[in-house]
């Protein structure tokens, strides 16, 4: 039988794009994919009514479902009988947003309940993106494309429909909700590691492990550049714990220090050579470590909150996203793993900031999924979830 992928989203998350990404990666499978989309003809249909007195939300809605059934009846049930080794897309399904967008009144629960008719499906990817992000995405759309804005895409608009689709997405199986707010690479890793998963390939866990503050002592910076003087009880501890579980662990880091000439690149490798000799002696291998040595100004992509060096890694190996971790003791670090759709621990005993309530002072942007004082703890709540 194919697999049926459904993919949903808010304007601007970047389904084309996914959809897009998922055919080419498909293809190197030799697997071919169908892409099924919204009837075009019925946005038109029901934009007819917008001006009219006597218009009917219930009867536009119904109209709309049962042009999508008849869809579903005569071009995606025959796609998906005729062609048992390929892969169906359908971009927006089951809860759809064009009759939403176009008749405001219709929340998005009943849309899906409408909607239940689809045949049951593999995996459904619902992406997201902050709805400011989306407006941006929307806009520069309308610049680059000349494709006009619909009434529904506002940033306020968006936000609803947003949470509409999350609420939604709740209710059903073999779904996954995706953010969209970091780079295309990254969001295509995310995407690869979901279809491996669908396709039955095999990935590995990693914990992806900040250096400073978080593997050694960053806590009197700056009169003391961290280097590779490792931590050890605590952290020693949780990687124990994490390598019984089966995650591999591997070093992302920031060294401005290179950009500012307190360190050469020589040294900072032999630094990062020598932090993961000192672990092996304890039984912790790492799998490598990636560095940027520039300044944040130079707005480098390997520079955390940017995903570059998770990139580097998620394209040469199957890392399944899901089930791997970015920590770390810096807001950089939490939103990095969140634009890489990791999970993410704050860890603050050996950090410049000392303290978790010095650090939650600081209000980051994004919330870290664990919060702990050392990466014992961290372990801990990681292995009883
Ligand atoms: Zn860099």
């Amino acid at each position: 039988m194919s697999n049926l992928v459904l993919v949903e989203g808010i304007s601007g998350a970047g389904k084309s794009t996914a959809i897009n990404f998922i055919q080419s990666y498909l293809s190197t499978f030799n697997i071919q994919s169908h892409t099924f989309n919204e009837p075009g003809h019925m946005r038109d249909e029901i934009k007819k009514y917008h001006n009219r007195e006597d218009r009917d939300l219930q009867l536009e809605f119904d109209h709309y479902v049962l042009s999508r059934k008849v869809d579903l009846h005569h071009k995606v049930m025959p796609t998906i009988k005729n062609h048992p080794k390929d892969t169906i897309l359908i971009d927006r399904s089951w809860i759809s947003t064009m009759v939403y967008q176009q008749t405001e009144q219709c929340p998005m629960i009943n849309i899906r309940d409408y909607h239940s008719f689809y045949p049951k499906h593999n995996l459904a990817l619902l992406l997201i993106c902050d709805p400011e992000t989306a407006y941006q995405r929307i806009l520069k759309r309308k610049e680059t494309q000349g494709i006009e804005l619909s009434t529904s895409e506002n940033p306020k608009r968006i936000a609803e429909l947003r949470k509409s689709y999350i609420e939604a997405f709740d209710l059903v199986d073999y779904s996954v909700i995706i953010n969209t707010d970091g780079s295309e690479n990254a969001v295509n890793c995310i995407l690869k590691s979901y279809m491996n998963k669908l396709l039955g390939i095999k990935e590995k866990k990693i914990v992806f492990l900040d250096k400073d503050g978080t593997l050694v002592d960053n806590s009197k910076y700056p009169e003391v550049i961290p280097t590779d003087e490792i931590l050890f009880a605590d952290t020693l501890e949780g990687l124990y714990k994490l390598k019984s579980a089966g995650y591999e662990f591997h070093m992302i880091s920031s060294q401005p220090w290179v950009a500012k000439g307190q360190l050469s690149l020589d040294q900072t490798n032999e630094i990062f050579e020598s932090v993961i000799e000192q672990y092996k002696k304890y039984g912790i291998e790492f799998t490598g470590y990636g560095f940027c040595e520039h300044h944040r100004s130079d707005n480098c992509p390997d520079k955390k909150p940017n995903t570059g060096l998770l990139e580097q890694i998620a394209t040469q190996q199957n890392i399944d996203i899901s089930q791997s971790f970015f920590i770390g003791d810096m807001e950089s670090d939490i939103e990095c793993g969140y634009n890489f759709g990791l999970q993410t621990g704050l860890v603050t005993k050996y950090s410049n900031a000392k303290t978790i309530d010095n650090l939650s002072q600081q209000r980051f942007k994004r919330t870290p999924n664990y919060t702990a004082i050392n990466l014992n703890e961290i372990a801990n709540q990681i292995i009883e979830n």
